[in-house]
């Protein structure tokens, strides 16, 4: 049976704009083509069990030529499978897109579109600049500066000039001389204001204003690259009244954190909607390890550490055929929101929910919960966790029995430079060994200005041992570690 092509616009970078239908449908995606615009983190969101297909563009090398990209998506379809052509922005605004069409429709290959957010639209909205006001202009018009085969840039200068609108032009940094000389050798205004906006609504992104006259000396003298747009109108003065985006307080910091994907993604959406450029890069990952359940009516409180050794816990409890009721009578204490959050998913709301990550917090909120000498309670942890909770229990009589049921195992961080980032982010001492090892497996020295921000005390010891800068977070959470790192940097900046 023949399969389905959608053409997915996915917006110009920042993943929150990529639409709900986008999302949606490239999950399902059994092959995925996409191109150099799409942005980082929707790369990230293709379906790992997809085949992935880089069909990168750049501009005068094209490395897979258009009509091999439509082949490509007609044979698959015809091989029955589910295709996802992703490309940057909408796919239809010199996109491409209705080429790609031609030969599926021309095979009755049935297609869908799903229109993305243009460019043009938001990165100019990131960059403050609303593309039509009232007061300045009444049209706005799209433009792309990209020269034909023949090396003519077609461009009827003198219309453009009549509009009186506010002209965004694309793929056009590499011609931007020429089109600003025939802006103003057919008389638009030398003050005319003009934006150019670089990496638009990615953290990266980088904004410069000029009048017309200077726009040439700006795009040069800023190396400014593509992805970028040209912004020719009267709207652009208001870009720096409407700076919200490059005003975040994070704006553009380059930050790595190591923790587990789960941990990680919690602490990146804080700082995502700080404007933080956040790579995460996972160094450690908890695997199960196998464990023999033990009579849990003999125990007077289970204490979990971990949202995967929440889920590591109940796997075992389910393999063994019983369920939630087996804790029945236990009290249950969760390090940390997310595993409390974690035991909900099992219908557990837990008893004691100490907000700190360190084993003394939790031993101390134990014995104030009326855990007594005597009582017997159930450490569900990862094997080499720190002695402090068993050891502070053990001191006040109470008998601590470990469970361990899972390991954190080293990942390979193969991709790790950290040259570009001002700080690290570390959850673990074992996360500050495992990045220090990958640093030196991969030859990169750690750099000398590189921060490091640690969740407590332990870890924060296994960072200046790796001869880091380092700062210990205010509350050992990873809100905590988010708000240290606002409060770190705003006051810095002083802003
Ligand atoms: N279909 C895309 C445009 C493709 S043409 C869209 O709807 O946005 C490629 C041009 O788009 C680039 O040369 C650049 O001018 C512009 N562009 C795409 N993404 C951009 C971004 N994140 N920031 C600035 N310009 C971008």
């Amino acid at each position: 049976m023949t399969g389905k092509v959608y053409l997915i616009g996915a917006g110009p970078g920042d993943p929150g704009l990529l639409t709900r239908k986008g999302a949606e449908v490239l999950a399902s995606a059994e092959v995925v083509v996409y191109d150099r615009l799409v942005g980082r983190e929707i790369l990230a969101m293709m379906p790992r069990s997809a085949e992935l297909i880089n069909v990168g563009k750049h501009a005068g090398n094209h490395p897979v030529p258009q009509e091999q990209i439509s082949q490509i998506l007609l044979d698959k379809a015809l091989e029955g499978k589910r295709v996802v052509r992703l490309k940057g922005g909408d796919c239809f605004l010199f996109g491409r897109g209705g080429e790609e069409l031609e030969p599926l429709f021309a095979h009755g290959v049935p297609f869908e579109v799903v229109p993305g957010v243009p460019s043009p639209i938001a990165a100019t909205a990131y960059a403050g600049i609303p593309v039509t006001h009232r007061d300045y202009c009444s049209s706005v018009h799209f433009i792309t500066g990209h020269k034909k085969k023949d090396g003519a840039l077609d461009l009827d200068y003198e219309a453009l000039i009549r509009l009186d609108g506010t002209l965004v032009f694309l793929m056009s940094i590499g011609n931007c001389a020429e089109i600003a000389e025939g802006l103003l050798s057919h008389g638009m205004d030398p003050a005319m204001p003009c934006a150019v906006v670089e990496n638009g609504t990615r953290p990266d992104q980088r904004k410069f204003t000029a009048p017309l006259r200077d726009l040439v000396d700006c795009v040069r003298d800023n190396g400014v690259i593509s992805p970028a747009l040209i912004i020719v109108g009267r709207v652009c003065t208001l870009s720096e009244r409407f700076d919200w985006f490059d005003a975040l307080p994070l704006h553009g910091l380059k930050v790595l954190l190591t923790s587990t994907a789960g941990s990680a993604s919690r602490l990146k959406a804080r700082l995502d909607a700080w404007g933080a450029d956040v790579t995460a890069l996972p160094a450690i990952e908890p695997r199960p390890l196998p464990f023999a359940l033990p009579a849990l009516d003999r125990y007077a409180l289970i204490a979990f550490s971990s949202a995967a050794g929440v889920r590591f816990f109940f796997e075992g409890l389910f393999a063994a055929g019983k369920d939630a009721r087996a804790l029945n009578g236990l009290r249950v204490a969760a390090v940390g929101r997310a595993t409390a959050e974690a035991l909900r998913g099992y219908g557990i709301a837990a008893d004691l929910v100490p907000s700190s990550y360190s084993g003394a917090a939790m031993a101390e909120a134990i014995l104030a919960s009326g855990v007594k000498a005597g009582a017997r309670v159930l450490l569900a942890r990862p094997r080499k966790a720190l002695p402090e909770l068993p050891e502070k229990l053990r001191a006040a009589g109470v008998e601590a029995e470990e469970l361990f049921i899972y390991e954190t195992a080293p990942l390979p961080m193969e991709r790790l430079d950290p040259a570009p980032f001002a700080w690290v982010c570390f959850t673990s001492p074992s996360c500050v060994e495992r990045f220090a090892a990958a640093c030196k497996e991969g030859g990169k020295e750690i750099p000398a200005g590189l921060k490091a921000l640690c969740i407590g005390e332990s870890t924060a010891g296994a960072a200046r041992a790796a001869g880091l800068e380092t700062f210990v977070s205010a509350e050992a959470t990873l809100d905590g570690m988010a708000e240290t790192l606002l409060r770190l940097n705003t006051e810095r900046l002083e802003r």
